[in-house]
């Protein structure tokens, strides 16, 4: 009997790939259809023993720039990932964007982001020396606050970020960062001015830049907060 050899296997190669598509499909389905489910990767502290490795922060940018785990999609121009140094030692985590920010698809960029700026300049730093992030992604209709399956189907990303960027220090910035990381109702007010631990990571909730526009006398209080930072940064400055 004759076999055509190269045939076969051709037919083969190309069976095989229909398999792996319909079987990348199925994961891109089911992770679609998720929700709130866990992210195909492990986040969590390094070392990790995994076999699935995690991403590059340029790989996990390009996961969520199409991410449609949650309704905020819905509404956005473009996802805010983040941006500065990928090695910074202290990062800020906001609580999601604003109208400016999803025109321009960089966090802090409007009138609070302004603020922010100057508060790192405070330390003797700049935006680019530090890596800015928020809890979700995509902007809330209207600015409002992110709901908890929103902020439950982001916050993978944000832990993901944060393994990758293992800064000394992150400084949430307001209720709604420092309750969705620190997984506590406890009021923003009474977290501050102290540090606390994520995964190791020593933490320092402070109050958010929008809300000291609206309450200026508050800034006393963040400077407080940031002397920390400064002294805690200072204790193993590279
Ligand atoms: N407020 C936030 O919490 N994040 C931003 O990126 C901008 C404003
Ligand atoms: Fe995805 Fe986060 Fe945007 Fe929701 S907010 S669609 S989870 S990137």
């Amino acid at each position: 009997m004759t076999v055509n050899h190269s045939s076969k296997s051709l037919q083969e190669e190309s069976r095989e790939l229909a398999d792996i598509a319909a079987s990348l499909r199925g994961i891109v389905l089911a992770q679609r259809e998720s929700g709130l489910h866990d992210l195909p990767w492990k986040s969590r502290p390094r070392p990790a023993q995994d076999s699935t490795p995690q991403p590059s922060l340029t790989e996990l940018a390009a996961v969520v720039a199409c991410c449609t785990r949650c309704s905020l999609h819905q509404g956005r121009t473009q996802t805010v990932f983040g941006t500065g140094d990928p090695n910074a030692r202290l990062m800020f985590i906001g609580e999601g964007p604003g109208r400016d920010e999803d025109l321009q698809g960089e966090p802090f960029v409007g009138a609070a982001g302004q603020l922010l700026t100057r508060i790192i300049a405070a330390i003797g730093l700049t935006r680019e020396q530090v890596y800015i992030a928020n809890i979700v992604k995509c902007r809330p209709p209207g600015n409002r606050t992110p709901r908890p399956e929103e902020i439950a189907a982001c916050l993978p990303y944000l832990t993901t970020q944060i393994e990758q960027i293992r800064p000394k220090i992150i400084c949430t910035l307001g209720n709604v960062a420092a309750q969705s990381l620190m997984e506590t109702t406890e009021k923003i007010s009474s977290l501050r001015g102290r540090f606390h631990r994520w995964r190791g990571i020593l933490v320092m909730p402070t109050y958010h830049p929008a809300f000291l526009l609206r309450n200026p006398e508050k800034k006393r209080d963040v400077w407080e907060d940031m002397k920390l930072v400064q002294k805690e940064l200072s204790k193993s400055a590279p």
